[in-house]
């Protein structure tokens, strides 16, 4: 076992405010704009106190606080370092510079043949889809992403398609973002019409942490455009605690499922979050309950901002083999690392 390492904030025991559960929490686009935006408010809300250090002022400058009310009522209250609170809290090593970790770590922005589409891999092009996330993840490789540059309009939108209709080798479509159940059905449902109108497109892949962290996305609406779909449907969750499955997540997972979606998970390893084979193994376990299956371990992509949540390559293959002793092998990740210029994920 891996001992935690220490939080660097001050957060001491203060009065609670009123528990987040009683609040009723709305439809989602409600609960995707009445997200917490504030530190400050955000560790009162857990009976924490927060202070402001220049590393914590500088990140929140950045990279905003965002997180929902449905994945506040996950985190332990009074526990600094709570691992769900640790993957949304901007602390003072956020404003340390560390060597090798930079703005834009996976060059991304040499990929982007027109606004809005990443073709890096064969066979697949990724979509932004929508330029904002529900949560503001602190380790986000995309922290620093100009998504104004790649945000399209739908007019934009039918030349990034041309890209997409004039290659047959692109067999996937890939919506990513930000997060790209953020962006309203009615302009999902649009595109994906449009993407099943080309023929060599097989198969429909979304990457969304939504359905996790505001387990309400997955609603009525959402499962028309989706499940009507003729393209095959995989959904890449993203989930690195077993703590962040609720009752909740477990039964938009189930409809999501009804809907005909594959249910993937990615996870990335984080210091302090998941980097010992318990938490990792209770992760695979759960996700399994909830009909997602394992996929992605990724080693942290070295993002500005982000060093402190670093695992070294060695422990993260020491972790993994640890798991392989004890877990079914379809419920163990494939560790990888994403290498700019490789034309797939690295496995390490
Ligand atoms: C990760 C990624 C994909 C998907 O890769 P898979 O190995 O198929 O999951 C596609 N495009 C880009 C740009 C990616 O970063
Ligand atoms: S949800 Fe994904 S894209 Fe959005 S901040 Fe978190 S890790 Fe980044």
């Amino acid at each position: 076992m891996i001992t935690r390492t220490p939080i660097a904030v001050h957060c001491e025991e203060v009065e609670p405010e009123a528990p987040v559960s009683d609040t009723p929490l709305g439809d989602w686009q409600r609960q995707l704009r009445d997200v917490i935006r504030d530190p400050a408010a955000l560790c009162r809300h857990l009976g924490l106190d927060f202070e402001w250090s220049s590393g914590a002022r500088r990140g929140h400058d950045l990279f905003p606080v965002r997180v929902p009310l449905a994945y506040l009522s996950r985190i332990r209250r009074g526990d600094p370092n709570d691992p769900l609170l640790r993957q949304v809290l901007p602390l003072g090593a956020e404003g340390d510079a560390v060597r090798g970790f930079v703005d834009d770590p996976l060059e991304e922005r040499d990929h982007t043949p027109k606004p809005g589409l990443i073709h890096k891999y064969p066979g697949r092009a990724l979509l932004i889809a929508s330029p904002t996330c529900a949560i503001n993840c602190r380790y986000c490789f995309r922290r620093h992403f100009p998504y104004a540059d790649n945000a399209p309009s739908m007019r934009e939108w039918e030349r990034t398609l041309d890209y997409l209709r004039e290659d047959d080798s692109i067999r996937e479509a890939i919506l990513s973002g930000g997060d790209p159940l953020a962006s309203p059905d009615r302009r999902l449902a649009a595109l994906v019409e449009r993407l099943e109108a080309i023929p060599h497109l097989k198969r429909l892949r979304i990457h969304t942490r939504l359905p996790v962290v505001i387990p309400d996305r997955v609603d009525d609406a959402l499962l028309e455009w989706l499940g009507g779909s003729r393209l095959q449907k995989v959904m890449v969750l993203h989930i690195n605690h077993a703590q962040e499955i609720d009752e909740a997540v477990v039964a938009a997972c189930a409809r999501l499922k009804a809907a005909g979606v594959t249910l993937l998970n990615q996870s990335v390893l984080l210091r302090g979050i998941n980097d010992d084979v318990d938490t990792l193994a209770a992760l695979s376990e759960r996700l399994f309950e909830a009909g997602i299956l394992p996929y992605y371990l990724h080693v942290l992509d070295p993002v500005s901002g982000a060093a402190h949540f670093d695992v070294p390559d060695d422990e993260a293959r020491d972790l993994v083999d640890a798991l392989r002793q004890r877990l079914a092998g379809f419920l163990i990740p494939r560790l990888v690392r994403e290498v700019p210029g490789e034309r797939s994920k690295t496995p390490l």
